[in-house]
Protein backbone atom coordinates (compact mmCIF):
# COMPACT_ATOMS: atom_id res chain seq x y z
CA UNK A 1 0.00 0.00 0.00
CA UNK A 2 0.86 3.67 -0.23
CA UNK A 3 3.21 3.09 -3.23
CA UNK A 4 1.36 5.47 -5.22
CA UNK A 5 1.86 9.70 -5.16
CA UNK A 6 -0.92 10.62 -3.00
CA UNK A 7 -2.30 13.82 -4.29
CA UNK A 8 -3.21 14.72 -0.63
CA UNK A 9 -3.50 13.22 3.00
CA UNK A 10 -5.44 10.15 4.33
CA UNK A 11 -7.17 11.07 7.60
CA UNK A 12 -8.33 8.09 8.99
CA UNK A 13 -11.35 8.31 12.25
CA UNK A 14 -12.68 5.50 13.91
CA UNK A 15 -15.13 5.30 16.86
CA UNK A 16 -18.13 4.01 17.92
CA UNK A 17 -21.47 4.42 16.71
CA UNK A 18 -23.15 7.78 17.36
CA UNK A 19 -19.71 9.43 18.46
CA UNK A 20 -20.26 12.54 15.65
CA UNK A 21 -17.67 10.58 13.30
CA UNK A 22 -19.61 12.27 10.05
CA UNK A 23 -20.25 15.42 11.47
CA UNK A 24 -16.68 15.90 12.51
CA UNK A 25 -14.95 14.18 9.34
CA UNK A 26 -17.33 16.22 7.10
CA UNK A 27 -16.03 19.36 8.57
CA UNK A 28 -12.85 18.18 8.30
CA UNK A 29 -12.93 17.45 4.54
CA UNK A 30 -14.78 20.89 3.83
CA UNK A 31 -12.05 23.00 5.41
CA UNK A 32 -9.07 21.11 3.94
CA UNK A 33 -10.91 20.66 0.48
CA UNK A 34 -10.88 17.09 0.68
CA UNK A 35 -13.72 14.38 0.04
CA UNK A 36 -15.29 12.29 3.19
CA UNK A 37 -16.97 8.99 3.26
CA UNK A 38 -18.82 7.14 5.78
CA UNK A 39 -17.61 3.59 5.48
CA UNK A 40 -20.44 2.73 7.77
CA UNK A 41 -22.45 3.56 5.09
CA UNK A 42 -21.53 0.80 2.56
CA UNK A 43 -21.97 -1.61 5.22
CA UNK A 44 -25.71 0.04 5.71
CA UNK A 45 -26.07 -0.24 2.11
CA UNK A 46 -25.45 -3.94 1.67
CA UNK A 47 -27.35 -4.73 4.45
CA UNK A 48 -29.93 -2.99 3.41
CA UNK A 49 -30.04 -4.42 0.28
CA UNK A 50 -29.50 -8.20 1.81
CA UNK A 51 -33.04 -7.25 3.62
CA UNK A 52 -34.40 -6.27 0.87
CA UNK A 53 -33.80 -9.14 -0.85
CA UNK A 54 -34.97 -11.43 1.57
CA UNK A 55 -31.17 -12.46 2.41
CA UNK A 56 -30.54 -14.40 6.01
CA UNK A 57 -28.09 -11.65 7.82
CA UNK A 58 -26.68 -14.38 9.40
CA UNK A 59 -26.09 -16.56 6.17
CA UNK A 60 -21.75 -15.63 5.56
CA UNK A 61 -22.05 -17.15 2.32
CA UNK A 62 -24.49 -15.40 1.03
CA UNK A 63 -23.66 -12.30 1.97
CA UNK A 64 -20.06 -12.56 0.77
CA UNK A 65 -22.01 -13.35 -2.69
CA UNK A 66 -24.37 -10.45 -2.37
CA UNK A 67 -21.31 -8.55 -1.45
CA UNK A 68 -19.70 -9.39 -4.85
CA UNK A 69 -22.56 -9.69 -7.40
CA UNK A 70 -24.05 -6.15 -6.23
CA UNK A 71 -23.10 -2.92 -8.79
CA UNK A 72 -21.00 -0.78 -6.02
CA UNK A 73 -20.26 2.82 -7.35
CA UNK A 74 -19.46 6.18 -5.55
CA UNK A 75 -20.85 9.29 -6.44
CA UNK A 76 -19.49 12.69 -5.04
CA UNK A 77 -22.11 15.52 -3.67
CA UNK A 78 -22.60 18.51 -5.54
CA UNK A 79 -20.86 20.03 -2.74
CA UNK A 80 -17.41 17.95 -4.47
CA UNK A 81 -17.01 16.95 -0.17
CA UNK A 82 -19.76 13.75 0.55
CA UNK A 83 -19.29 10.60 -1.25
CA UNK A 84 -22.41 8.55 -1.63
CA UNK A 85 -22.40 5.08 -2.14
CA UNK A 86 -24.64 3.91 -4.68
CA UNK A 87 -25.62 0.34 -4.82
CA UNK A 88 -27.31 -1.75 -7.91
CA UNK A 89 -27.95 2.25 -9.07
CA UNK A 90 -29.80 3.10 -6.14
CA UNK A 91 -28.19 6.17 -3.96
CA UNK A 92 -28.52 4.97 -0.55
CA UNK A 93 -29.77 7.29 1.87
CA UNK A 94 -32.79 7.62 4.39
CA UNK A 95 -33.39 4.13 4.19
CA UNK A 96 -30.21 2.75 5.32
CA UNK A 97 -30.78 4.90 8.64
CA UNK A 98 -33.71 2.80 9.95
CA UNK A 99 -32.91 0.35 13.14
CA UNK A 100 -33.50 -2.65 11.74
CA UNK A 101 -30.71 -1.54 9.21
CA UNK A 102 -28.14 -0.29 11.62
CA UNK A 103 -28.67 -3.43 14.03
CA UNK A 104 -27.80 -5.81 11.33
CA UNK A 105 -25.10 -3.88 9.55
CA UNK A 106 -23.18 -4.55 12.99
CA UNK A 107 -23.66 -8.75 12.04
CA UNK A 108 -23.20 -8.00 8.49
CA UNK A 109 -19.94 -6.00 9.07
CA UNK A 110 -18.67 -9.35 11.07
CA UNK A 111 -18.74 -11.84 7.70
CA UNK A 112 -15.03 -11.44 6.35
CA UNK A 113 -15.85 -12.25 2.71
CA UNK A 114 -17.84 -8.83 3.21
CA UNK A 115 -15.09 -6.67 4.88
CA UNK A 116 -12.68 -7.87 2.37
CA UNK A 117 -14.76 -6.33 -0.32
CA UNK A 118 -15.32 -3.25 1.27
CA UNK A 119 -11.93 -2.67 2.27
CA UNK A 120 -10.37 -3.42 -1.41
CA UNK A 121 -13.02 -0.66 -2.27
CA UNK A 122 -12.57 1.49 0.68
CA UNK A 123 -8.68 1.26 -0.17
CA UNK A 124 -9.56 2.48 -4.27
CA UNK A 125 -11.46 5.52 -2.84
CA UNK A 126 -8.94 6.43 -0.30
CA UNK A 127 -5.75 5.43 -2.41
CA UNK A 128 -5.04 8.69 -4.56
CA UNK A 129 -5.12 10.76 -0.96
CA UNK A 130 -6.89 14.37 -0.30
CA UNK A 131 -9.71 11.87 1.50
CA UNK A 132 -11.32 11.74 5.34
CA UNK A 133 -12.30 8.07 5.85
CA UNK A 134 -14.53 7.38 8.69
CA UNK A 135 -15.58 3.78 10.29
CA UNK A 136 -14.20 1.08 12.61
CA UNK A 137 -11.61 -0.21 10.92
CA UNK A 138 -10.15 2.50 8.77
CA UNK A 139 -7.01 3.23 11.48
CA UNK A 140 -6.06 -0.73 12.20
CA UNK A 141 -6.56 -2.39 9.12
CA UNK A 142 -7.95 -0.14 5.68
CA UNK A 143 -5.56 2.43 6.16
CA UNK A 144 -2.75 1.90 8.84
CA UNK A 145 -0.72 3.83 7.09
CA UNK A 146 -2.34 7.14 7.04
CA UNK A 147 -1.14 10.32 7.46
CA UNK A 148 -3.59 11.11 11.09
CA UNK A 149 -5.32 8.31 12.74
CA UNK A 150 -7.43 9.39 15.01
CA UNK A 151 -9.97 7.58 17.70
CA UNK A 152 -12.91 9.58 18.90
CA UNK A 153 -14.66 8.63 21.97
CA UNK A 154 -17.83 10.40 24.14
CA UNK A 155 -19.42 8.71 27.40
CA UNK A 156 -22.36 6.40 26.28
CA UNK A 157 -24.99 9.27 27.99
CA UNK A 158 -23.71 11.77 25.34
CA UNK A 159 -23.44 9.51 22.76
CA UNK A 160 -27.44 8.55 23.13
CA UNK A 161 -28.21 12.04 23.70
CA UNK A 162 -26.81 13.27 20.47
CA UNK A 163 -28.18 10.63 18.27
CA UNK A 164 -31.36 11.58 20.11
CA UNK A 165 -31.34 15.10 19.13
CA UNK A 166 -29.90 14.09 15.27
CA UNK A 167 -32.80 11.77 14.76
CA UNK A 168 -35.68 14.35 16.25
CA UNK A 169 -34.24 17.39 14.29
CA UNK A 170 -34.63 15.02 11.06
CA UNK A 171 -38.66 15.12 12.13
CA UNK A 172 -38.11 11.15 13.57
CA UNK A 173 -39.42 10.22 17.19
CA UNK A 174 -36.73 8.68 19.13
CA UNK A 175 -36.79 7.59 22.46
CA UNK A 176 -33.75 8.10 24.44
CA UNK A 177 -33.92 4.77 26.19
CA UNK A 178 -34.17 2.80 23.39
CA UNK A 179 -31.44 5.00 21.24
CA UNK A 180 -29.01 3.92 24.18
CA UNK A 181 -29.99 1.15 24.49
CA UNK A 182 -29.27 -0.11 21.14
CA UNK A 183 -25.58 1.94 21.36
CA UNK A 184 -24.76 -0.62 23.97
CA UNK A 185 -25.83 -3.34 21.80
CA UNK A 186 -24.24 -2.19 18.75
CA UNK A 187 -20.66 -0.84 20.89
CA UNK A 188 -20.58 -4.81 22.05
CA UNK A 189 -21.06 -6.22 18.71
CA UNK A 190 -18.30 -3.73 17.31
CA UNK A 191 -16.27 -4.51 19.82
CA UNK A 192 -16.36 -7.73 20.38
CA UNK A 193 -16.57 -9.28 16.79
CA UNK A 194 -13.82 -11.99 15.72
CA UNK A 195 -12.76 -10.25 12.49
CA UNK A 196 -11.11 -6.43 12.56
CA UNK A 197 -13.48 -4.96 15.73
CA UNK A 198 -13.17 -2.04 16.52
CA UNK A 199 -10.08 -1.07 18.56
CA UNK A 200 -7.86 2.12 19.08
CA UNK A 201 -4.85 1.75 16.92
CA UNK A 202 -1.62 2.22 18.98
CA UNK A 203 -0.60 5.66 16.91
CA UNK A 204 -3.96 7.03 17.15
CA UNK A 205 -4.90 10.50 18.74
CA UNK A 206 -7.66 9.94 21.01
CA UNK A 207 -9.92 12.48 21.40
CA UNK A 208 -12.78 12.13 23.94
CA UNK A 209 -15.58 14.49 22.89
CA UNK A 210 -17.73 14.52 25.15
CA UNK A 211 -17.72 17.91 26.55
CA UNK A 212 -16.61 19.14 23.54
CA UNK A 213 -18.41 20.84 20.48
CA UNK A 214 -18.37 19.04 16.82
CA UNK A 215 -16.70 22.43 15.67
CA UNK A 216 -13.79 21.99 18.77
CA UNK A 217 -13.13 18.64 17.67
CA UNK A 218 -12.63 19.50 14.04
CA UNK A 219 -10.62 22.23 15.26
CA UNK A 220 -8.00 19.59 16.97
CA UNK A 221 -8.14 17.54 13.94
CA UNK A 222 -7.20 20.44 11.51
CA UNK A 223 -4.50 21.29 13.75
CA UNK A 224 -2.83 18.04 14.01
CA UNK A 225 -3.37 17.84 10.04
CA UNK A 226 -1.33 21.40 9.70
CA UNK A 227 1.29 20.11 12.28
CA UNK A 228 0.52 21.78 15.59
CA UNK A 229 -1.22 21.52 18.36
CA UNK A 230 -1.22 18.06 20.35
CA UNK A 231 -4.76 16.77 21.13
CA UNK A 232 -6.04 13.96 22.98
CA UNK A 233 -3.38 12.42 25.25
O1 LIG B 1 -20.98 3.95 11.23
P1 LIG B 1 -22.29 3.20 11.28
O2 LIG B 1 -22.80 3.09 12.67
O3 LIG B 1 -23.28 3.71 10.32
O4 LIG B 1 -21.90 1.73 10.78
C1 LIG B 1 -22.82 0.69 10.74
C2 LIG B 1 -22.13 -0.63 11.12
O5 LIG B 1 -21.17 -0.95 10.12
C3 LIG B 1 -21.35 -0.57 12.43
O6 LIG B 1 -22.11 -0.96 13.55
C4 LIG B 1 -20.19 -1.50 12.21
O7 LIG B 1 -20.50 -2.79 12.65
C5 LIG B 1 -20.03 -1.56 10.70
N1 LIG B 1 -18.80 -0.91 10.24
C6 LIG B 1 -17.64 -1.66 10.23
N2 LIG B 1 -16.49 -1.14 9.71
C7 LIG B 1 -16.46 0.11 9.24
C8 LIG B 1 -17.64 0.90 9.27
C9 LIG B 1 -18.80 0.36 9.80
O8 LIG B 1 -17.64 -2.79 10.66
N3 LIG B 1 -15.32 0.58 8.72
Amino acid sequence: MASRKRRGKVIAIDGPAGVGKSTIGTLVAKELGYRFINTGEMYRALTWKALEAGVDTRDAAALTRLANTVSWDFKTNEDGVIIRTVIDGEPVTTQIREERVGMNSSLVAGVPGVRKKLRALQRGLGDEGAIVMEGRDITTVVFPDADLKVYLDASIDERARRRTKQLRASGKKADPVRIKESIVQRDMQDLQRRINPLRQAEDAVVIDSTTLTMQEVAGRILELVRGGGSAGR
